[in-house]
């Protein structure tokens, strides 16, 4: 165990994982120094009370490694090419990612873990989980990005059985011990890479999930590069490779067989075949990709041994996330869907498949991406697009090139009341019958401070316009 006494650590960023971790490394006695490349009025407040607590806090030098550092632990934010780590490999010191902090400090007899990654549907599915564990009696929490916190899970008075935890490619990259009872890996598609550098090292950083797992390393069977990373993991003995699809299951496999959820690889009675887990419309909604996550999380939950009769319950029990693919309200026959989470296009794809004529407000911080196999896919069900944001032009292109006879409405507009003009653009563009759509394809931090502030924009603009139509 680690000697947290006195030791030099350096936390890479303030924001909501780097101060929980320097706030609980300095309660372990470290000497703690957060660096931060900001130096605005935001991170002066925050600097200021960490200073407070006895932590240091350099701002505006996020560059150099302070003198005497044994540990660095990483936020998010902060891209792997950033010269404070070459410094730190430099130097020799480890780095440590908040999911990496969080698993070495757990005690000997912690909860296990049940993790889940991918590009898309990380979130549902860890919260589909937990509600699948808490119907099985057990004591659990879905852990990452929204709801607990990995470190208050592990650090806090609450006792649980396993944890139902998501787990970016950026927290991933720096989590080099972390070994899951299980984990999955949803769908890969290119998706941050501008910090990753490449598709084979986000896909690698991904794969890293798989790293000793103990029962199982749940794939898509409908995603060739999730499985290649389950070949080339290296697990301990007897873990097993564990497929989901949406048709009929292989025999190492969850999938679907008329319209009802079914596990052929944890069959207790031999006789069997398969073991009905529940049905399509318990899945909520019950759109493909989302019965893909039922799916993955029912394998999770097989492989930690909880019954089909919870899985059923579980789902059930289960209800999506705000700006997941909300139905926001219907104006002059016009249905109006908040689907502001899609912030890649193989988010958006999935949205975009869902409705038929469709007006598609799209675009943002687009992170490298390219808009061509989206439109070539989505073409077809356009009525009209509507652009926003910094990275439009991607999208115009990718328009202009595959599907010139769509309508486009430029707005040229990155300022937040943007989204109110898309909106009534969109409008007008819309007929009776179609859908008018918010799923970007891109991030929303050009505009918005993240994709709830932009569903909330979406939505209040459409109500004002419910409110002018009544
Ligand atoms: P994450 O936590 O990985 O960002 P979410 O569960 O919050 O994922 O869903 C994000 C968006 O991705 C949703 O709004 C939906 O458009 C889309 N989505 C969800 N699940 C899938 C999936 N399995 N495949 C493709 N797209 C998905």
């Amino acid at each position: 165990s680690t000697s947290w006494q006195g030791k030099h650590v350096t936390v890479a960023g303030l924001g909501v994982s780097g101060i929980p971790a320097a706030r609980v490394l300095a309660g372990l006695g470290a000497r703690v120094t957060v660096v931060s490349d900001g130096d605005d009025e935001r991170s002066r407040t925050q600097a200021a009370q960490l200073e407070a607590e006895g932590v240091t806090v350099r701002l505006g030098d996020g560059a150099t490694l302070p003198e005497g550092t044994e540990l660095v632990v990483t936020t998010p934010g902060w891209k792997p090419d950033k010269p404070l780590f070459a410094a730190a490999a430099e130097a020799g010191v480890e780095v440590w990612g908040d999911v990496e902090l969080a698993w070495r400090l757990r005690g000997p007899d912690a909860a296990p873990w049940l993790a889940v990654t991918g590009t898309n549907g990380k979130t549902t599915t860890v919260r589909m989980l937990a509600s699948i564990l808490e119907a099985a009696g057990l004591r659990t929490a879905a852990v990452g990005n929204i709801g607990v916190s990995l470190l208050d899970a592990v650090l806090g008075e609450e006792e649980y059985d396993v944890l139902a935890v998501e787990l970016s490619s950026y927290q991933l990259h720096w989590a080099p011990s972390v070994r899951a009872h299980s984990a999955a890996v949803l769908n890969l598609a290119p998706d941050h890479l501008d910090w990753h550098g490449s598709m084979k090292a986000y896909a690698a950083d991904k794969g890293r999930i798989y790293e000793g797992n103990q029962v199982a390393c749940v794939y898509n069977a409908a995603d060739g590069a999730t499985e290649d990373l389950v070949r080339e993991a290296d697990v301990e003995e007897g873990c097993r490779a564990i497929g989901f699809t949406l048709g009929t299951p292989g025999p190492s496999q969850l999938g679907v067989v008329d319209g009802i959820l079914v596990d052929r690889a944890f069959v207790a009675n031999r006789q069997k075949q398969a073991q009905e887990l529940a049905q399509v419309s318990d899945v909520n909604p019950p759109a493909p990709h989302n019965i893909a996550n039922a799916l993955a999380a029912a394998a999770l939950a097989r492989a930690f041994g909880v019954e089909p009769a919870a899985v059923r319950e579980g789902l059930r029990a289960f209800h999506p996330d705000a700006h997941r693919i909300e139905f926001v309200e219907e104006v002059a026959g016009v249905a109006y869907v908040d689907d502001s989470k899609a912030t890649n296009t193989h988010a958006a794809e999935a949205s975009l498949a869902a409705y038929d004529p469709i007006v598609w407000i799209a675009g943002g911080l687009a992170k490298g991406a390219t808009f061509d196999e989206l439109v070539v896919r989505s073409a077809a069900r356009l009525r009209g697009v509507v652009l926003i944001g910094a990275d439009r032009a991607l999208v115009a292109e990718a328009l202009a090139r595959h599907a010139p006879q769509v309508p486009v409405v430029d707005l040229d507009r990155t300022d937040t009341g943007a989204m109110a003009a898309a909106v009534r653009e969109a409008a007008r563009l819309a007929r009776p019958g179609d859908t008018v759509l918010l799923a970007p394809a891109c991030a929303s931090m050009d505009m918005f401070v993240n994709y709830d502030k932009r569903g909330e924009a979406f939505a209040d603009a459409v109500r004002a316009l419910a409110a002018e139509d009544a």
